[in-house]
């Protein structure tokens, strides 16, 4: 089981720090300092979180699908690798299928959101972005971060966040994971300025104009600042963005500090206009056809989804499909709302559409496996679910659909496998806990099945699980004393 496996693995690198505490040699700055981890397990940490990476959080979406760009931003990406300070990384790319405008890196992995590269201006932005990014993995500050609040944020995506009804159907509806922001990893200060200085040195390198930079700099929080405004929230209201703009200091606090870094690096030749702002353009023209696309009706229908408006979220589907055919998500989105209306046989052309244009497309494989849940064909929804989890090994929504298909199906161990990580990463989940109490019943595990009835009858004695609950936790209390 992935997700335990990772929740084993955090507390051993922290106990062998304060056991050990390994010394090396800090790439970027020559000096020695005690490391976390080693490169191997790095690059191991950066694999294993990159899925869900990719498909969790609020930015989600996977990658988006353009073969001739992505070719394009890889051979940009790759050079600038290749100046970086540690060459010797696998580094790959990837387009994240998002509005949210945000770039990060990992160890392995650099990658960028649709919403910010749609509306940067030119290929020097994209190479100062992507070398910032770079630049925290050169100097190993992903490193540190990937073992304190990235990962505890990927495991706890989802606690604290209450369902937003009180139905079960909920965790298999939503597009996205449950989970929080766990694509914003939180660098100090210190450690965004060094990546500040990284990025322009690598960019200056590659006979960018490194003034760019500064462009870059204004650009990324007028289009933050924009896509706030399109969600519906004002600028520094409380959200998830607070984050990012509070690591990422104001810009005229930013550009003073970056017109310094500029004048601090040594110059180098500059290559042509020093902006590939022509190519940059025509590269990236599609995606930014597509992006509105995607802001005008996608988001839109997805987010009426969300608030459980059908009538909207299916105009805004309709919309979505009638500008383009060829989007998974736009396919997905429709199956979703027909997997709402219960009308299972839409649902299924819905999804199966989106994975013949996209097999991978984890959503409408999960979405394939809650409806045959549904349907109540258990081995179809096992078969779907445990692929949706090679794909997205985080991916609460499916982690309770396979484990509620192997209750269904008696199987009462494979579904303790499957829902105990569920209702840890969510407490408070209406249902679960009752169901849980059974599975334990079932292996004639009594002290653990007490526990969780005990659970359920707090959170919820009045719906039939929780009544269920009350009486097993008297039953399991007379006949063994409790
Ligand atoms: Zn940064």
């Amino acid at each position: 089981m992935r997700t335990l496996r990772l929740v084993l693995a955090i507390p051993l690198f922290f106990l062998t720090f304060m056991l050990f505490g390994s010394c090396a040699v800090n790439p970027v700055t020559g000096q020695s300092q005690l490391m976390l981890v080693s490169e191997q397990e790095e690059i191991a940490m950066g694999r294993e979180l990159y899925p869900n990476a990719l498909w969790g959080g609020e930015g989600g979406g996977g990658e988006y699908r353009d073969d001739r760009l992505k070719t394009y931003l890889k051979g940009v990406v790759v050079n600038i690798h290749k100046v970086s300070h540690r060459p010797n990384l696998p580094v790959e790319f990837a387009i994240q299928d998002s509005s949210v405008p945000n770039a990060w890196a990992i160890p392995g992995y650099v990658v960028m959101t649709r919403g910010l590269l749609a509306n940067l201006n030119s290929e020097a932005e994209f190479v100062y972005v992507m070398g910032h990014e770079m630049g925290h993995v050169s100097a190993r500050h992903s490193a540190s971060q990937m073992s304190h609040s990235m990962v505890t944020q990927v495991l706890l995506g989802g606690a604290g966040i209450a369902l937003a009804g009180s139905d079960y159907s909920d965790a298999a509806l939503t597009l996205g994971a449950l989970g929080g922001s766990l694509l914003l990893l939180k660098y100090s200060r210190s450690d965004e300025l060094e990546a500040d200085r990284l990025g322009v040195q690598y960019m200056t390198r590659l006979g960018y104009d490194p003034r760019n930079a500064l462009n870059a700099q204004r650009n990324i929080e007028n289009i933050s600042n924009a896509y706030i405004k399109s969600i519906g929230q004002e600028p520094g209201e409380q959200s998830f963005f607070q984050d990012l703009l509070s690591t990422h200091p104001r810009t005229s606090v930013r550009i003073e500090e970056m017109q310094n870094i500029i004048n601090a690096t040594p110059r180098q030749p500059i290559r042509g206009d020093g902006t590939n702002r022509q190519q940059f353009q025509s590269a990236t023209a599609d995606i930014r056809k597509m992006h509105s696309i995607y802001t005008n009706y996608y988001d839109k229908g997805v987010r009426a989804l969300k608030k459980d408006n059908l009538p909207e979220a299916a105009s805004y589907a309709q919309k979505a499909l009638a500008q383009d055919q060829k989007r998974a998500p736009f396919h997905a989105l429709n199956g979703f709302i027909m997997l709402k209306k219960k009308n299972y046989s839409e649902a299924e052309r819905s999804f199966q559409q989106a994975l013949r244009i996209d097999p991978n497309y984890q959503p409408a494989v999960r979405g394939i496996g809650a409806k045959s849940y549904f349907q109540g064909r258990y081995t179809e929804s096992i078969q779907y679910l445990r692929r949706s989890l090679t794909l997205f090994p985080e991916d609460l929504p499916s982690f309770y659909f396979l484990g509620m298909s192997y209750y269904r199906t008696k199987s009462y161990k494979n579904a303790i496998a499957y829902l105990k990580p569920f209702a840890d990463a969510q407490p408070k989940h209406p249902r679960v806990h009752g169901i849980l109490g059974m599975c334990y019943e079932g292996v004639g595990d009594v002290n653990s099945a007490y526990a969780e009835h005990v659970k359920q009858s707090q959170i919820d004695p009045k719906s039939d699980v929780g009544k269920a609950s009350v009486e097993r936790s008297k039953a399991l209390r007379l006949k063994y004393g409790r």
